[in-house]
Order: C-alpha cells, then sequence, then structure tokens
C-alpha cells in the first residue's frame, strides 16, 4: 500500500490516506486538501509536494 499523511505537508494536520497506487492516493490528498485547508486551486507544485511525501506502507496483516 502506499501512504500519505497530511501533517508532512501540512504541520498538526492528523488526516492520512493510503491506497493501492499512486494516483488514487493523490485524488484523495487533493480532496482533502480542497475540502479541510480550503485549497480552491490545486496549484502544480501542490500535488508535486503530495507526490514527493507518499511512501510505501508495509503491509500488514
Ligand atoms: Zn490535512
Amino acid at each position: 500500500m502506499r501512504l500519505f499523511e497530511c501533517g508532512t505537508l501540512v504541520p498538526g494536520c492528523d488526516w492520512h490516506t493510503r491506497a493501492n497506487d499512486d494516483s488514487e492516493v493523490v485524488r484523495r490528498a487533493v480532496e482533502h486538501m480542497r475540502n479541510t485547508h480550503g485549497e480552491t486551486i490545486i496549484r502544480e507544485n501542490m500535488v508535486d509536494n503530495i507526490k514527493a511525501r507518499i511512501r510505501d506502507e508495509a503491509s500488514v496483516a
């Protein structure tokens, strides 16, 4: 699984999401940025920032 923790980008936010592929993680993260952090315009560098912070999560049975 791929994991993105919003706190790595927005200090203090404990929201996180995980999905099987990066594009799904980015999609959900962008949605979260819009809904929670009021980012109505998602800049290209924000997508890059999200991608740079997605990491592998060892699957736990
Ligand atoms: Zn957040």
